[in-house]
């Protein structure tokens, strides 16, 4: 276990231990002028060079004092907070992350080291102006509801959609002043005491618990489970308004963050501001100004995903979780962590409260729940008049399905049905791209990637094959590369594209729109298409799986899955799990139009009777969960048992299977502590990019100490250069 630092402050001269964003880790050093205190950051020398380092705690002795170097200066960053000192010592700890790698997450802001510049801001002077005109009344409108922050001019004159020489005018008039303010701005205040809408019986009830439990200062965890549309967002912005009440910060992690648009609305509408949004598209004085003003505690919502919970808060009261059972939470490069999870840490270490929030949980989050570890607070039905939509197999055995057709006469029928209405339909398949398969005809080869054992996907709107694991592309070719005849080469089965080929064909009269995440060339475009459907502008939806993601769309009444046999076949351990929650999730997108019958949605698929289509069509989630829970505890897997997933990889298959059969040999270590090694094996996904890649599976029960085991376990043995290793504590899937 790390140790975690004792708040302290230390004198110049006195003999510190910083720990530095370099593999080294901890050194000593001598505190520099002025003195520092632990959580400062500082600028270290180390060799030639100057890396950033933050004060750890007393020096650790062991070497030279005379040989000390001093600290070459602190910088005017806000040190950091004991408590989250401690949260990237604890999830460093968990995770298996070296510490300098945290301390590297933690400090992705731009110019950390340059002190803050000025920059020319606008801000009240003087009286209203004689000539009071309809622009410049907006100006000062937008300054009395931003209660006095300052602008620059051109920030200014857009938020007030007026040009900029009418806040030059104001200059001039001498109601408004230029001058000098620092570059980091602090945000809006969010005001917590500004009505909510009046909540629904069993709405108030949940967020009486969740004020309750924010009220008393210590750590805790709730589930808060209800269908989409029963107003759990609602309720936890209640649970964001009594955190701000209380004078802490709150954060909001979304999945997909930058399409979250409407959601900064929302919070704009309840709190008269907009909060700090962190996501991979903001600019880098975004991202400098956020990073700082969580530290000083000057933010008080933050809406971010899932790198969000790495921003340095002053004093966090409240993390919420929205789609706590995404599997976008779980970060698999660099640092394996499930946001989810290190949430639950944070929470626990700065006496805040976590909400998780879904209408499908992770079986991990429902286990806990019924254990009695977290609260569970359950919304049972949409808000106001929403109903579930209904919903029904069609069983494709039955159906008259000629080759090159995946849309069924019921799921046409039910179409034209909605056409005819001016309603909306979705179709679903989450496949990007027009066929998974290019096959010759001739010689039966498919075309796979030169780099990967995965097939090429042909994306016909690219007119190339792409590789999804490495995103290699190439033309699609004409004659064989295996055996050379010419014209036989041909796509299997459907992607998203080529059903709306098939759409286009048999609904001729309607408008589609094709949802993938590969044919947007910004978060912006794809954000502007969702608004446009939203409008209605669409007749058909044809989308993967970034349709099932919270998005609004009042027309939309019938959902048809191409394939819900899709994500059944998996060995994975969560396959089930992560079918159900997809299908539950699409399917909620169907509402009904007021007055009208509720939303459908059908499944399309080959196997009725299979347990999560049967648990989906009848609505009985909880006997599914149940059922789930059971045989995972059965076979020991998590949450029952503990896993950790071991992957080798390097360009030379033999270095890499000869260091995995090392590292079996010596597993003592593991199975000492009671561990179980599998493996090794070839992952599931045999080469990427060139690498052959090697996995094992280390099982042990819910309390042993998997982590040591794992460090007493590698410790010892060097991996041959190049071979990458990366360890995966509670992973996502099998790889
Ligand atoms: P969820 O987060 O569970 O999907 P939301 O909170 O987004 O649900 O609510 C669904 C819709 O119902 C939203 O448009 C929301 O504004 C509306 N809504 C929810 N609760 C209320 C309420 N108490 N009063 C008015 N509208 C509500
Ligand atoms: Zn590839």
């Amino acid at each position: 276990m790390t140790l975690v630092p004792e708040p302290r402050f230390f004198p110049v001269g006195h003999r510190i231990a910083v720990l530095v964003t370099e593999p080294v880790g901890v050194l000593d050093y001598l505190a520099p002028e002025g003195g520092v205190a632990t959580g400062q950051l500082v600028l270290c020398p180390l060799g030639p060079r100057r890396v950033l380092g933050v004060v750890w705690g007393e020096g650790l002795g062991g070497f030279d004092a005379a040989k000390l170097r001093p600290v070459i200066r602190g910088l005017e960053a806000e040190p950091l907070a004991p408590d989250f000192l401690e949260f990237l010592a604890r999830a460093g700890d968990y995770t298996l992350t070296p510490l300098p790698l945290m301390l590297r997450m933690a400090t992705r802001a731009p110019d950390l080291d340059r002190p803050t510049a000025e920059r020319r801001v606008i801000a009240l002077a003087g009286d209203p102006p004689e000539r009071m005109t309809e622009a410049r009344a907006r100006v000062m409108q937008v300054l009395a509801d931003y209660g006095g922050a300052s602008f620059a001019p051109s920030e200014l004159a857009q938020l007030a959609g007026v040009g900029t020489s009418v806040v030059k005018g104001l200059v001039t008039a001498g109601t408004l002043a230029e001058m000098a303010a620092p570059r980091d701005l602090p945000y809006p205040r969010l005001d917590p005491d500004r009505p909510g809408k009046p909540l629904a019986t069993d709405q108030q009830a949940a967020a009486d618990a969740l004020r309750h439990a924010i009220a008393g200062g210590r750590y805790g965890t709730t589930l808060l489970r209800g269908v989409t549309g029963s107003g759990k967002t609602e309720v936890y912005l209640e649970a964001v308004a009594e955190c701000l009440k209380a004078g802490r910060q709150a954060l909001v992690l979304l999945p997909e963050i930058a399409l979250s648009a409407e959601f900064l609305d929302r919070v704009e509408a309840r709190f008269g501001a907009r909060p700090g949004e962190w996501h991979s598209g903001i600019t880098r004085t975004e991202r400098r100004r956020l990073w700082h003003m969580a530290g000083r505690g000057e933010v008080g919502l933050v809406v971010g995903a899932r790198s969000a919970l790495f921003l340095p808060f002053r004093d966090l009261g409240l993390i919420v979780v929205d789609e706590e059972h995404d599997s976008s939470y779980k970060q698999e490069d660099v640092v394996f962590y499930s946001a989810r999870d290190m949430a639950v840490l944070r929470a626990s270490l700065s006496d805040a409260q976590v909400v998780l929030a879904s209408a499908t949980p992770s079986l991990e989050s429902w286990v806990n729940a019924a254990s009695g570890k977290y609260q569970r607070l359950d919304l049972r039905s949409r808000y106001g008049e929403a109903e579930l939509p209904d919903m029904a197999a069609i069983d494709l055995r039955g159906e008259e399905m000629p080759g090159s057709r995946w849309i069924s006469p019921t799921l046409a029928g039910a179409v034209e049905a909605r056409l005819a209405k001016g309603e909306q339909s979705l179709l679903f398949l989450n496949r990007r791209g027009y066929a998974p398969v290019t096959v010759c005809r001739a010689c039966g080869q498919q075309v796979g990637c030169d780099q990967c054992d995965a097939r090429m996907v042909e994306h016909r709107f690219q007119n190339r094959l792409v590789c999804h694991q490495c995103g290699e592309t190439k033309p699609i070719p004409t004659a064989c590369p295996s055996c050379k005849v010419e014209g036989r080469m041909a796509p299997v089965g459907p992607g998203v594209e080529r059903l709306a080929e098939e759409v286009a064909a048999r609904f001729p009269d309607a408008t589609a729109t094709v949802l993938s995440s590969d044919l947007f060339h910004s978060a912006r475009a794809l954000k502007e298409t969702i608004a446009e459907i939203s409008t209605g502008k669409t007749d058909i939806i044809i989308g993967t799986q970034i349709v099932a993601k919270g998005h609004n769309f009042p027309r939309l009444t019938l959902v048809g899955v191409i394939d819900a046999d899709l994500g059944l076949q998996g060995a994975d351990l969560r396959a089930a799990e992560r079918s159900f929650q997809l299908m539950r999730q699409v399917a909620g997108r169907a509402g009904r139009q007021p007055g009208d019958a509720p939303g459908l949605a059908l499944l399309q698929t080959h196997q009725p009777d299979h347990p999560v289509i049967r648990a989906i069509l009848s609505g009985e989630d909880e006997r599914f969960w149940d059922a789930e829970a059971l045989g995972r505890q059965g076979a020991g897997m998590p949450p029952y048992g503990r896993l950790a997933g071991i992957i080798l990889s390097h360009p030379d298959p033999g270095v890499v299977a000869d260091f995995a059969q090392h590292l079996a040999r010596h597993a003592a270590p593991l199975r000492d502590a009671g561990c179980e090694l599998w493996g090794p094996a070839p992952a599931p996904i045999a080469r990427i990019r060139g690498r052959h890649r090697m996995r094992m599976l280390i099982r042990a029960a819910r309390q042993a100490p998997i982590q040591m085991a794992i460090s007493d376990w590698l410790a010892p043995h060097k991996p041959p250069t190049n071979l990458r290793l990366s360890v995966d504590i509670d992973p996502q899937s099998f790889f």
